[in-house]
């Protein structure tokens, strides 16, 4: 049944549906350096981490109930063969015979009450360990959903754009539906371990030796199946690697699709992907039929306890039939109890991949917690730097040295090849990223003092990507925050939007469909302008704003910008120079340093970057 699906290399039965995509963006890396744990017990260290507060103390209570149902259903079994013996020999005197050498004068009405008792008890603690397994489950889920969903949140940029697409989704469904079967795995095989030593406990007393020669030969069938175990655990791996390597190329079809077509490459990559379906389909063939395997053999090894035990009783000469009777009752019921031990132990193993990998990964978003301290601001004058130096990699500097000052209300042209360090300086700005020398100033104060909530409100963002969500245009320009709709509506006038959205049958109510499918581009991108502008802030930076967009969508962003000169500071990278008309002062930036900033004029008569730039704008045109 669910193990003939499982293909996320969960040998021992999880059940695939409840792993959501499977491991479709894992990188191979990620699973080998997850701090896999080698043992048990550090496996388990790791999913109680995960796990809500208090699960320990739930998890003692399960074993305290399967302690108690495990003693309950044991007397249960012997009262049962008791009360069946005495009904077919003994009908006739109407008191039955207890083992242990006692016999007692209870009736076989009284056993019936007190068997009814038993087995309420046993009913009873299933029922409550039932509730406690889900109850865990579900605060599993919000807990780890809740975690997730707020350390990326609250992580540095830094680690935020280095995370691939389809990665978090993965967290968030298939890792922490894998930590929740783990959890449950373990209270299973909690419970169904102290369930069945209780049982056992309990057959010791009725009857030593049988009992405790199949404790001895359980003992013995556990090492045998210690092997084979560990095969299938090793099979499960190797079929997780060569998913990966399948998932790997599957979820670069849709990105490449349109280039194999156009390259002509479509048999290639057929054959490349037959051969790791083939592969994967291998592993999985034997993974699949280990893990199949293992449950009958080890049914029908546990029937074979059966047989020894009664093997024993037979050699040491049976005392008591009701006895005997009973303790192949528990013993059958003990076998039930030593499976499930088994598959929940392989399910166990099954999850802790996963569980590593969403550990290490939280560990990673919270070790990157951004710093949100610091004061408040309530006003932005000049902006500036001040030998400020950058590298993404330790010892490779992308920015060198930095210093210059923007005055309030002044709109800044940035330009300059591509790669130079334009954007990268942006984000320094914007304080996405932090410097590696020197500093960004605000009115001559380190941004660093400033608390990120109050910086973005004084200082907005515009991408050349205008990412919009699903929702509408007002939606889109409030941007989960609490905006009201005359605001929405004045930004949207700042942002030239105003009267394309009013002519829309709609209006500000009109879906923009996924990822803004629904609206040209240069509307996505006004609709971001006014997003921006919504906050009414004092410094608006905008990073190559029109480079995706033509000609004309760009006169309408270049008309806005006009409007809004003067009213706030700008901060505009452009490549296309008409963009920079509007601009009181130029910053050509070249491999990481200030190679002028002046007005357009003065540059325009000066060797260099601006001047090549504009001799081809100007022959381009002619
Ligand atoms: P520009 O915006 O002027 O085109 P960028 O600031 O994007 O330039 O890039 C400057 C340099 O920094 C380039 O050499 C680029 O390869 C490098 N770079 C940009 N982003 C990263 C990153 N996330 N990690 C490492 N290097 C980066
Ligand atoms: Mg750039």
């Amino acid at each position: 049944m669910v193990k003939r699906r499982s293909a996320g290399g969960a040998v021992g039965g999880v059940p695939e549906h409840a792993a959501g995509s499977g491991a479709t963006t894992l990188k191979r890396a990620a699973l080998q350096d997850a701090d896999e744990p080698t043992t048990l017990r550090a496996a388990w260290a790791q999913t109680v981490e995960l796990s809500p507060p208090g699960t320990r103390r739930w998890l003692l209570l399960v074993v305290v109930l399967s302690i108690v149902g495990g003693f309950a259903e044991t007397g249960f079994l012997f009262l049962l063969a008791s009360i069946s013996l005495a009904l077919a020999g003994q009908a006739d005197t109407d008191a039955i015979t207890l083992g242990i050498g006692v016999s007692t004068n209870l009736t076989v009405g009284a056993s019936l009450w007190i068997a009814a008792a038993l087995l309420t008890v046993r009913i009873g603690s299933q029922v409550f360990t039932s509730l406690i397994t889900s109850k865990l489950s579900a605060d599993t889920f919000a807990n780890l959903r809740t975690r997730t969903m707020r350390s990326f949140l609250r992580a540095e940029w830094s680690l935020q754009s280095t995370e691939q697409n389809g990665h978090l989704q993965d967290l968030m469904s298939s890792h922490i539906s894998r930590v929740v079967l783990s959890l449950s795995a373990v209270t299973f095989a909690l419970s169904a371990g102290f369930n069945l030593g209780a049982m056992l406990l309990g057959a010791f007393l009725v009857d030593p030796i049988p009992a405790l020669s199949v404790m001895v030969a359980a003992a013995a069938l556990f090492l045998l199946f210690r092997p084979l175990s560990k095969r299938a655990r090793a099979m499960g791996r190797r079929q997780r690697t060569d998913n990966l390597d399948l998932w790997e190329l599957v979820t670069q079809m849709i990105v490449l699709a349109r280039d194999i077509r156009t390259s002509s490459a479509e048999d290639e990559v057929l054959e490349l992907s037959g051969a790791r379906i083939d592969r994967a389909s291998d592993s999985y063939r034997k993974a699949n039929l280990l893990s199949l395997i293992l449950s009958p053999l080890f049914q029908g090894a546990a029937l074979g306890l059966a047989l020894v035990g009664l093997t024993v009783v037979h050699l040491a000469g049976a005392e008591n039939l009701a006895e005997l009777g009973a303790i192949v009752l528990i013993l059958l019921r003990s076998m039930s109890n030593a499976q499930t031990l088994q598959s929940q132990h392989q399910n166990f193993h099954g999850c802790t991949p996963f569980v590593s990998q969403l550990r290490k990964r939280l560990h990673e978003y919270e070790a990157a917690e951004a710093d949100r301290s610091g004061e408040p601001l309530d006003h932005i004058g000049t902006l500036g730097v001040t030998e400020l130096s950058f590298a993404y990699t330790p010892g490779q500097p992308i920015l060198h040295r930095l210093d210059f000052t923007i005055e309030h209300g002044e709109a800044i042209g940035i330009v300059g090849p591509s790669g130079g360090g334009k954007s990268t300086l942006i984000q320094l700005l914007l304080r996405l990223r932090h410097p590696t020398e020197g500093t960004v100033t605000a009115d001559g104060r380190p941004v660093a003092e400033i608390s990120l909530d109050s910086w973005y409100r004084r200082i907005a963002f515009v991408a050349q990507d205008a990412n919009l969500y699903a929702g509408t245009v007002a939606e889109n320009i409030a941007f989960f925050r609490d905006i009201p709709r005359e605001r929405i509506e004045e930004a949207a006038r700042l942002a030239n939007l105003h009267d394309t959205v009013a002519s829309w049958p709609e209006g500000y109510d009109t879906h923009v469909g996924e990822r803004g499918g629904a609206v040209s581009g240069g509307q996505r991108q006004r609709i971001c302008i006014a997003r921006a502008l919504a906050s009414d802030p004092a410094v608006l930076i905008l990073d190559e704003p029109t480079s995706a967009l033509d000609v004309e969508s760009e006169a309408v962003i270049q008309e806005t910008l006009e409007g809004l000169r003067g009213t706030r500071t700008l901060v505009i990278v452009a490549h296309r120079l008409s963009t920079l008309s509007l601009c009181d002062r130029i910053m050509v930036i070249e491999d990481g340093r200030i190679a002028a900033f002046e007005p357009a004029a003065d540059l325009a008569r000066r060797e260099g970057f601006y001047q090549r730039a504009l001799e081809r704008s100007r022959s381009a045109a002619s």
